[in-house]
């Protein structure tokens, strides 16, 4: 037997989706991916999340919407779709141990971290190189890193890996910030972080563990090399559509491409969230989105019965 609905990705937008078909007497199966809670559940600190107004660790929030999700029904798999057949029906979602069937599906598979692409970034990946300061920045205790990247993912997790380093050097290709300005007061008040304008990081340098960035400033065309022990890279997302290539309309980001009403180009396939809206980015811009992409999906479960 087909499920109703499957929902790829288990963030925000995902789990809102479910929650809502959930409550719709639907059953949904997410697959959630190998991190429960998406991006969201790697965030430290969440301080615009309406109902938390001392702010909430992203985890526990993401905890919460899935045993939402689960009071309400849903069937959460932590596993991840290797392979979709949008164009048969029942539609066709392969992981790497199993084959599901779904009358609608609704894709929340997010966006991933960005990569420099610069010499040594993928070598020290994980000995010194992270795009993840929640995961790895109690490994930094004491230690001098690099942060590169001027937007709210850079100086928010800057910010929180102040709490372990002795300093923390962003490196920015411009010479002001794109991050909120309440990030940015937060930023320059902290006595541990400092600030390489204009410069783009050029190679990660290391031996068996990471030592150093070198940066070439833009404007001067001066190269130098930052002594540090880390490097984390926030240089904005990708959104993760890579099986859904030739089965949606993507956009030339490979964004997935909707309706006003979360519907795909294929009919019963639905999307919210980040993989599909590159504007907002925001956890609860997600979840309203999932929430709609759920009454959709439930209305053409009604009208195709
Ligand atoms: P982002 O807003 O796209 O910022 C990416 C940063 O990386 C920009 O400063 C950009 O420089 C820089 N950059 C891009 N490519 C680069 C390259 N090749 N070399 C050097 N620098 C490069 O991405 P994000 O910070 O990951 O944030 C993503 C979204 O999540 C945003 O919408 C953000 O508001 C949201 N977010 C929100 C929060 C929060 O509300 N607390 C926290 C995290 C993320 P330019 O500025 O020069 O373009």
């Amino acid at each position: 037997m087909p499920y109703d609905m499957i929902i790829i990705g288990g963030g925000p937008a995902g789990l809102t989706a479910a929650i809502y078909a959930g409550r719709a007497a639907i059953v949904p199966l997410v697959l959630s991916g190998a991190m429960p809670g998406g991006q969201i559940g790697s965030t430290d600190r969440v301080e615009n999340y309406p109902g938390f107004p001392d702010g909430v660790n992203g985890f526990e929030l993401a905890m919460g919407f899935q045993k939402q999700a689960e009071h309400f029904g849903a069937e959460i798999v932590m596993d991840a779709a290797t392979e979709v057949d949008l164009g048969v029906r029942p539609f066709v979602v392969k992981t790497r141990r199993e084959t599901y069937h779904a009358r609608s599906v609704i894709v929340a598979t997010g966006a991933f971290p960005r990569r420099l692409g610069i010499p040594g970034e993928k070598e020290f990946f994980g000995r010194g190189v992270s795009t993840c300061a929640t995961c790895d920045g109690f490994l930094f205790k004491g230690k001098t890193v690099v942060v590169v990247g001027g937007g709210d993912s850079a100086i928010d997790e800057g910010l929180f890996l102040t709490r372990f380093v002795k300093e923390a050097i962003v490196v920015h290709r411009r010479d002001e910030l794109r991050a909120s300005k309440q990030l940015q007061e937060r930023a320059f008040a902290e006595p541990k972080m400092r600030f390489v304008w204009d410069s783009v990081a050029e190679e990660i340098l290391g031996d068996k563990l990471v030592t150093g960035v070198r940066v070439r400033n833009v404007k001067t065309d001066e190269r130098r090399e930052i002594d540090a022990d880390g490097a984390f890279v926030y240089v904005g997302l990708i959104p993760a559509t890579k099986v859904f290539q030739g089965q949606i309309d993507l956009d030339p980001a490979g964004y997935v491409i909707t309706d006003d009403h979360q519907q795909t180009s294929v009919p019963g396939v639905f999307a919210a969230g980040d993989v599909q809206n590159p504007d907002f980015r925001q956890c609860v811009v997600a979840a309203g989105a999932g929430a709609s992409a759920a009454i959709q999906a439930e209305r053409y479960l009604s009208s195709h019965p």
